[in-house]
């Protein structure tokens, strides 16, 4: 066998042996924008323009997660990971969130297109949370995750400014979803009940859908405050669940 002709049956050898890795085409999570989140595109005179592709909300979402961490929740906090231990608040619990998942388009324009986790403490409320947005991100619905302490925290240091507040409020109250997660935990002072307010009523006024958990019951959110309570709470009718007993408390079990 000449030099060449070694060569050239080394090579094939290697084709053979590695098939996929010589013919691979990329592949595209995005095919109409190859995953860059921009499209050309052409106006009636023939001028270019570049616009966000539909993937883009969706990208923007997942890399806010990413930064506070949620991402990783979705892969351990899914449906199948929820554990009913045969409960049948949790198995009732379970059902509710993979119905609201999975019939979410249907409603998702309507009055009544949230849904609430509240009461016991450690009963799995974040984690129903988490497998809804995992399930809707995964149809490229946009959520936008806000961990309520933490969100309300930085609102109000940076009250004062008015353009951040208010670029910190709309990043809430446009998500195509908001997800809030352990709603009103901690101290509640004056300023945050408007700020709750003002993310809820434009929601509200929108309907824009929420996805919420939180320790009040139903009758700690009207205390706290009726105005944003009532609405949270018409916003959820018949997806409203409520945990009750320490028995559903998984840090006791
Ligand atoms: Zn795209």
């Amino acid at each position: 066998m000449s030099g060449l002709e070694a060569t050239l049956s080394r090579i094939r050898g290697r084709i053979e042996k590695y098939p996929r890795l010589e013919q691979k085409t990329p592949q595209y999570e995005c095919p109409k924008c190859r995953d860059t989140g921009w499209i050309e595109y052409e106006d009636a005179n023939g001028y270019q323009f570049a616009k966000h592709c539909e993937c883009w909300e969706v990208r923007e979402s997942r890399r806010f997660m990413e930064q506070s961490g949620i991402s990783e929740e979705f892969q351990k906090k899914g449906f199948d990971e929820f554990d009913t231990r045969n409960n049948p608040q949790l198995v009732n619990a379970k059902y509710k969130a993979i119905e609201y998942a999975r019939t979410f388009l249907q409603f998702e324009h309507t009055r009544r297109n949230s849904i609430m986790f509240c009461g016991q403490v450690g009963s799995g409320k974040t984690h129903l949370g988490t497998a809804i947005c995992g399930s809707l991100m995964g149809r490229n619905i946009a959520v936008c995750y806000m961990s309520y302490r933490n969100a309300a925290t930085k609102i109000k240091q940076v009250m004062l400014d008015e353009a951040v507040y208010s670029r910190e409020l709309q990043r809430y109250m446009q998500a195509r979803v908001l997800y809030v997660d352990d709603l009103l935990k901690g101290r509640i002072t004056e300023s945050d009940i408007n700020i709750l307010y003002e993310i809820v009523n434009f929601r509200y006024m929108n309907n824009m859908p929420l996805i919420i958990s939180t320790e009040k019951t139903i009758d700690g959110l009207l205390e706290f405050d009726e105005a944003t309570g009532s609405r949270m709470i018409e916003m959820c009718r018949g997806n409203i669940i409520q945990l009750q007993g320490r028995e559903l408390n998984y840090r006791l079990a």
